[in-house]
């Protein structure tokens, strides 16, 4: 545990945006005329929207006035060389190929790189990182360690799984192997991070097969900053010396700036392979645009350029992680549980613990999406059967999600400690009622992800009294 003071935002507010908390009449009719599904709701009725951490950051002041220095020429623009510099001085790479977020880095690396069959390993793969390992043709496998399925709140639970990583090579032999990726910090597993140990372990395997490494390194900062913090040897040690280590270890990068680039959009990739570069070039230029803004606009080369330099400060780092612990704590407080401890971007409740009368055919967590917006005008989403339910092919049964997950994802410098503090006297209201909280049912879906679109009804009606 921390010792001495929760620091306080290391910042000041110097422009606002208004949000607006609609009375509860107005949520309970929206919600409903959004047929039970968050996704349909409009931002301008939502009053804080922790939907994602993705694109949703709010730049600084210098961030502002590098938009302005934006070269917008077609081809070697100031703004990439400014941005190139900075990306091989963190990542330490020869070639920084520009995209306008990270499943297109995804995309172009597996269209290039991935013969039909073969596997991708990874801690965890993200969603999109899945997907496009699928969509080539590819078999996506996730590795994480053991202690990712713990309990108990141990440190470094978004780890590969070493012994399993060599038995997997062995096994399938190196050939059938396209590439080895470590996502820090793992999204898939609540944000939770990796060590430097766990690190320099998979890159010596690598190194040994001749697989190449890579990282999907969207919340890179973060991570460096459990490093700092939990691990080891690396308390005196700074941010931008432990990421210099970290990507010292592998072969490339590819990475959503949307995350830890503190930018509303962009990504990248970044690798030392001169005959690679020239492959991934090919098709940047035939889906993004040319080699030096990929899809971007110059100013949002100079955006990212200032944003990865920033999110290393350690005063942002050391709020921002605080900040996710502190939100933690007082939905403990509130009486909600969730996955300890509490990774780098969110907070996970553990809906399907929480709400044991609804099962998950009828999902809990999306039970408690819709009240978090009745009761505070919040915005979460649901990660379980509404998101993840799969059919065996074998038996035709539907099978659920391992957990019925709540996940309230914290944007980067938009909310104070105060905003915090209302969402955990929101759940707080919410754990006070818990028992008559309802089960819903999909009334139409789509076949793929069809979280984002479906409707839903409630299964026993709402017998609220509402006070206009
Ligand atoms: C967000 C994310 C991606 C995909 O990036 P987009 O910018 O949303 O396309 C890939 N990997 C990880 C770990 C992510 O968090």
């Amino acid at each position: 545990m921390k010792k001495g003071n929760q620091p306080a935002e290391p910042y000041r507010i110097k422009s606002v945006e208004a949000i607006k908390l609609l009375s509860r009449h107005e949520r309970l009719a929206k919600i409903k005329q959004a047929n039970y599904n968050i996704f349909k709701i409009d931002s301008a009725d939502i009053y804080i929207d922790l939907l994602t951490d993705s694109g949703t950051a709010a730049m600084s002041n210098n961030q502002w006035a590098a938009l302005m220095l934006g070269d917008e020429s077609y081809a070697g623009a100031r703004s990439f060389r400014r941005f190139e510099k900075v990306v091989k001085d963190i990542f330490r790479k020869a070639f920084v190929i520009p995209c306008h977020q990270g499943r297109v880095a995804e995309n172009i690396m597996f269209s290039t790189v991935l013969k039909k069959g073969q596997y991708v390993l990874n801690n965890t793969h993200f969603d999109t990182t899945r997907a496009n390992t699928l969509h080539k043709g590819g078999i996506p496998v996730d590795l994480p360690c053991e202690e990712s399925k713990s309990h108990e709140p141990l440190p470094f639970k978004g780890n590969m799984d070493c012994r399993k990583l060599e038995e997997f090579i062995r096994e399938h032999g190196a050939e059938t192997i396209a590439m080895v990726i470590m996502t820090v910090t793992n999204n898939s597993s609540g944000g939770q991070p990796v060590s430097m140990a766990n690190i320099h372990e998979v890159s010596e395997i690598c190194q040994r097969y001749k697989l190449p490494f890579y990282f999907d390194c969207a919340r890179f900062a973060e991570n460096c900053y459990f490093i700092k913090r939990d691990e080891p040897g690396y308390a005196g040690k700074s941010i931008p010396e432990i990421a210099r280590e970290m990507f010292e270890a592998c072969d490339g990068v590819m990475m959503s700036a949307k995350k830890d680039g503190l930018a509303n959009i962009g990504g990248f990739i970044a690798l030392n392979d001169e005959e690679l570069y020239g492959r991934l070039t090919e098709l940047l230029i035939l889906i993004e645009g040319y080699r030096t803004y990929g899809g971007l606009a110059g100013r949002d080369l100079e955006v990212l350029a200032v944003g990865l330099q920033e999110v290393m400060d350690f005063d942002y780092l050391d709020f921002r992680i605080e900040q996710v612990a502190y939100f933690g704590r007082k939905i403990i407080e509130a009486g909600m549980p969730i996955i300890e401890p509490t990774g780098g971007h969110a907070v996970f409740i553990d809906a399907g613990e929480f709400l044991p009368h609804i099962p998950p055919e009828q999902f809990p967590g999306q039970s408690l999406v819709v009240e978090f917006y009745i009761e505070g005008g919040i915005r979460v989403v649901e990660i379980g059967s509404l998101m993840f339910d799969s059919i065996d092919e074998k038996t035709g049964q539907i099978i659920h999600a391992p957990r019925e997950l709540v996940r309230m994802a914290l944007p980067r410098r938009v909310y104070t400690n105060s905003h915090i503090d209302y969402i955990a006297e929101t759940a707080h209201s919410i754990v006070n009622r818990k028992d008559s909280l309802p089960g819903y049912k999909i009334i139409k879906e789509t076949k793929f992800l069809r979280h984002f679109t479906c409707d839903l009804d409630v299964m026993v009606p709402r017998e609220e009294k509402v006070k206009p």
